[in-house]
């Protein structure tokens, strides 16, 4: 058995410094029980807890280490950028450098604003549609997550529907009341939705591949309907990609679907593990901003270039080949994983796309919240535990995603399938 006893007194002491004794809801190992694992540090594909422990991860920070744990040339920029101070509230040559990187491989995104996170990217890029529209009503999908704003806080995936919290306390009802939510994958809700609403609706938010209940693929057609009644109403069309970008494939979801959106989000892999988000689209829409434009945004440290080089040293050493590695390896996991299961005669449903994937402990395949919901969460819950003892470290909620890295290498994949395999035989005794 692994000893946690140092992380167990770390939990004790961060307990009374920060609620759930986290910076993170999910962190905190609620919903699968039993306390979080503090961690000393990472390499590779491995990370190491504070009593000494390994692990293979597939948590990755939660999706920005596409090339792993401290990857040699990452830690070597970033070494020499902190050298030339860390902050200016200036502009730098190395902010056009990402974002020339960033519309090269999302060419979507003609002009963007660098932010500091996920949330301020869709936060952000929620303001600039309700301007540009001059709507106050937004659409959003029952399951997916887009950070933590108001606006954003209603029937959301990740953290809330791991803590069965459908609104938080502390979101206004006006604001809430210009939310309206549908399921995913659902067309004819949606078109009865703009149907009803159409004229007052400024723009649908959507995660193109869902990765905060599980990953929920988007059914292609379900998101050509958002392109066309979006286009029809003059609502703007958001696509969120600040899991999916780099990560559902290397130029994003929406060269995987062909769909254009008008303005996308980015965050995770952008920064390479620094906090670093992306909001940014058409050219017209982003002149709108501030100082162009009346739509303010603004951020002290957005931009800041200790970011921009994580961002930076991150995507210069992506190319599709190495997608095309880690598609290869995610597939034969969950080949493996669905085998062992069905060893065991566990029901079990495996989805994934490029390098996100999770599965879920049910017996009918997943395309909305509600299907997520009949997933056995007491055996995930326990299965995680014994995941854990094999040295494997994933997501503690059946409504997260997991990621691989160009550094986990087949070798490993062939471990975890093992550990896969002891797990449900120790789970199923
Ligand atoms: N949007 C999506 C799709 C996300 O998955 C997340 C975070 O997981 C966010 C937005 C919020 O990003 P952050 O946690 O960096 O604020």
């Amino acid at each position: 058995m692994r000893d946690f006893t140092k992380s167990k007194q770390a939990f004790v002491e961060s307990s009374q410094l920060m609620p759930g004794g986290v910076n993170s809801p999910v962190r905190a190992f609620k919903n699968v029980g039993g306390d979080p694992l503090f961690i000393d540090h990472g390499k590779g594909s491995h990370i190491y807890d504070i009593d000494g422990n390994d692990y293979i991860d597939y948590v990755m920070s939660w999706g920005p280490l596409i090339l792993g744990h401290a990857d040699d040339k990452v830690v070597a920029d970033l070494q020499a950028a902190v050298t030339k101070g860390t902050s200016y509230g200036a502009p730098t040559l190395l902010e056009s450098q990402l974002a020339k990187m960033v519309q090269k491989i999302v060419p979507s995104i003609e002009m963007m604003r660098m932010v500091s996170s996920g949330t301020e990217a869709t936060m952000s890029a929620i303001r600039l549609a309700r301007g540009y529209t001059h709507r106050d009503k937004i659409v959003k999908f029952i399951g997916n997550y887009h950070g933590h704003s108001d606006s954003l806080l209603v029937d959301a995936g990740s953290g809330l529907a791991t803590f069965n919290i459908t609104k938080s306390p502390g979101v206004p009802e006006a604001l809430a009341y210009d939310t309206l939510t549908v399921a995913y994958n659902d067309e004819a809700a949606i078109k009865d939705v703009f149907a009803a609403h159409g004229d007052e609706i400024a723009c649908v938010i959507v995660e193109p591949v869902a990765g905060n209940m599980g990953v929920v693929p988007a059914k292609k057609s379900f998101l050509q309907t958002l392109r066309q009644v979006t286009s029809e109403h003059g609502a703007l069309l958001i696509f969120d990609e600040v899991m999916t970008g780099f990560r559902a494939a290397f130029h994003g979801a929406q060269a995987l679907y062909g769909i254009t959106p008008d303005l996308t989000t980015l965050g995770k892999v952008v920064g390479g593990g620094l906090p670093v988000g992306v909001f940014g689209g058409r050219r017209d829409i982003m002149h709108k901003i501030t100082p162009d434009g009346p739509i303010y945004h603004a951020g002290t440290l957005s931009g800041n270039p200790l970011a921009m080089t994580g961002g930076i040293s991150t995507i210069q050493q992506l190319n599709e080949d190495l997608y095309t590695a880690m598609d290869k390896k995610v597939t034969r996991l969950m080949a493996g994983i669905a085998a062992a299961a069905k060893q065991y005669q566990v029901p079990i449903v495996t989805h994934h796309v490029g390098t996100m994937w999770s599965y879920f402990f049910n017996e009918h395949d997943v395309e909305n919240f509600a299907d997520v919901q009949q997933s056995d969460q007491a055996y995930f819950a326990k299965f995680y535990k014994a995941l854990l003892q094999e040295g494997i470290y994933t997501a503690p909620s059946q409504f997260e995603t997991n990621f691989i890295s160009t550094k986990h290498t087949d070798a490993e994949i062939d471990q975890t399938i093992a550990a896969f395999e002891r797990a449900f035989a120790a789970v199923s005794q």
